[in-house]
């Protein structure tokens, strides 16, 4: 045995001194090359921030203003920042640097990822002038006729609000189909345009040297499409079973309420135009606890009590509502050493529970976490995916009365409102979890063949993924009334992405801080150990890791749909 050992460890070492020298040759040849590249890159980062920080923090106080104040003038502000970031991107004679850059070797590797961050970022500022030009009229034309477009019933038009409130309250079907197939009127106002839109997006991308522009989304966003529909797969294979529980619950209320056979349920019963999010049939009395506690103070304790204080946050935010402020929520990190603010407009409502938990959440995965030693093009959150992850990890506590009343708060019965709480969660996500797969199926499948039948392909797959029944004999572009199509392609799956990473977080947290047995139930409050664990194995990276690499690093696996199921079929 021993000397039968012997002979390989020899074997070992002369292949080992074989290699050695090899290395060293191949490292002798590359020397000059790597150093070259080394300094070089060095350069272009310490240029990229004396140039380009100043212009980003430009843009994030100028889109601050604009969005509290709503002034005309702020918002010319915002779009003359943006210009100028923008160009400054675009810079040939950069990029052409950054490029070679990019393609040599470099020795450091938070170096090497920074420059393949920018690559990325300027990449995308490359397209063909005029050709960017006629994509974005393009683009414009088409959200234009968004903006003006009327749905009409009985020959009156009426107002968007008004759409949506007919298909929540209207019990008379006839009713709810004329308006639903009005809105939908739109898609066919604009299929044209946005068809030569297509066209126009898969030019500039073949021209980077992509096959199409759906490909070159996703390779801007660090993914590629062959991953992200295994990821897909995957989750539609774990969810399907419960999705189709929920839905058929779901039909017998709705079928019930119209007083029709489930059978004979149409898209237009759905509440929702595309049946995105759930339809609002479950008595909900959520809202009630918050008339007597304060969603401000909930939040400041609870961010304190797991060890990341928010209370810089709060004194520099601009949280209530006000004339000519923006209506939604969004948290920014101004300058990356800090000054990290939230808008939003709170009222007190389970929904605005959630959304400041979000927001703030966002807020501690930014430059008050991560650490200055991060450089500065790395201080940020690893990918968009992995900071709505964070958001929503801990806006999921806002239907838990059990956390409520960990938390101090005054609830009558915290096991009703779970049960309810839970309830909405569910359908919330996994009715949202079949629109993005078809979403991101559709899209894809789009930018692959514009030339196809895509009414036919949009109907296909939303029965298939939605279990939605095409009405009879229609035949229109309805994905044409989806603005996202037009205004934010290629988007939709990062927030699922962003949903399986913030169950997955949740249950390696649960597991391994908490040690609970059941982690979908799990809740946190008063502890310390939470806030180290998300600041040692999600924040301290910043974006040195790519969102997969984070997500191992955070949970010990690459990301999944697994721990986002288990949701669905715990007790
Ligand atoms: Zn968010």
């Amino acid at each position: 045995m021993c000397s039968h050992r012997r002979l390989p460890i020899i074997l070992v070492v002369l292949l080992t001194a074989v290699a050695v020298v090899l290395v060293q040759s191949s490292l002798a040849a590359d020397k000059p090359g790597a150093a070259d590249s080394d300094k070089a890159a060095g350069q272009f980062l310490a240029a990229y921030e004396a140039e380009v920080r100043p212009l980003e923090i430009a843009v994030n106080l100028a889109w601050w203003k604009a969005n509290t104040s709503g002034k005309d003038e702020d918002f010319a502000a915002k779009v003359e920042a943006q210009n100028k970031y923008d160009e400054k991107l675009a810079d040939r004679k950069r990029f052409a640097e950054l490029k070679a850059i990019h393609e040599g070797k470099l020795s450091d590797k938070t170096v090497a990822r920074q420059i393949d961050m920018l690559y990325r970022a300027y990449l995308e500022k490359q397209v063909d002038p005029e050709l960017l030009k006629r994509i974005t009229a393009k683009a414009n034309e088409i959200e234009k006729a968004f903006n003006v477009y009327r749905a009409k019933v009985a020959g009156k038009e009426i107002a968007d609000s008004e759409v949506r409130r007919i298909l929540k309250e209207s019990k008379d079907s006839k009713e709810r189909q004329a308006v639903w197939e009005s809105s939908k009127g739109v898609g066919k106002t604009v299929a044209a345009d946005l068809k030569e839109l297509v066209f126009l997006r898969n030019e500039a991308a073949r021209k980077l040297g992509f096959k199409n522009y759906h490909a070159m989304q996703l390779y801007l966003n660090e993914q590629d499409q062959e991953q992200v529909v295994k990821l897909f797969d995957e989750l539609d294979e774990l969810t399907r079973g419960p999705f189709a529980a929920a839905k058929r619950e779901i039909d017998v209320k709705l079928a019930a309420n119209y007083a029709i056979d489930v059978d004979e349920l149409q898209p237009w019963h759905y509440h929702d135009p595309f049946f995105q999010e759930s339809p609002s049939i479950f008595d909900s009395q959520l809202d009630q606890v918050f008339a007597n506690n304060d969603i401000l103070a909930l939040c400041r304790k609870f961010y304190t009590g797991i060890g990341l204080p928010i209370d810089d946050v709060i004194a520099r935010s601009d949280l209530y509502e006000k004339p000519g402020k923006s209506p939604h929520a969004f948290c920014t990190d101004i300058d990356r050493v800090g000054d990290v603010r939230v808008l939003a407009n709170i009222v007190p409502s389970e929904y605005w529970m959630g959304t400041m938990l979000h927001e703030l959440g966002h807020s501690v995965y930014s430059s008050k976490n991560i650490p200055p030693t991060v450089p500065y093009a790395a201080r940020t959150a690893s990918h968009i995916l992995t900071t709505e992850g964070v958001a929503m990890m801990f806006e999921r506590f806002s239907k838990s009365g059990e956390w409520l009343d960990k938390m101090g708060a005054s609830v009558p019965d915290p096991k009703k409102y779970t049960e309810t709480g839970m309830k909405m969660r569910r359908n919330q996500l996994l009715i949202f979890s079949r629109w993005c797969q078809v979403m991101l199926r559709f899209e894809k499948a789009m930018y692959e063949n514009p030339g196809q039948d895509l009414n036919a392909l949009w109907w296909s797959t939303v029965e298939k993924y939605q279990l939605l029944k095409k009405p009879a004999g229609r035949n229109e572009p309805d994905y044409g009334s989806k603005i996202h199509v037009v205004s934010a392609p290629a988007y939709y799956h990062n927030y699922m992405m962003g949903q399986l990473f913030a169950c997955q977080v949740h249950a390696t947290i649960a597991r391994e801080v908490l040690h609970s047995s059941d982690p979908p139930q799990a809740i946190y409050t008063d502890n310390k150990q939470v806030g180290e664990f998300m600041k040692s194995r999600v924040f301290a990276p910043g974006a040195l890791l790519s969102w997969n690499a984070l997500t191992k690093h955070a949970t010990g696996e690459e990301l999944n749909a697994k721990a986002f199921a288990a949701e669905f079929t715990a007790k």
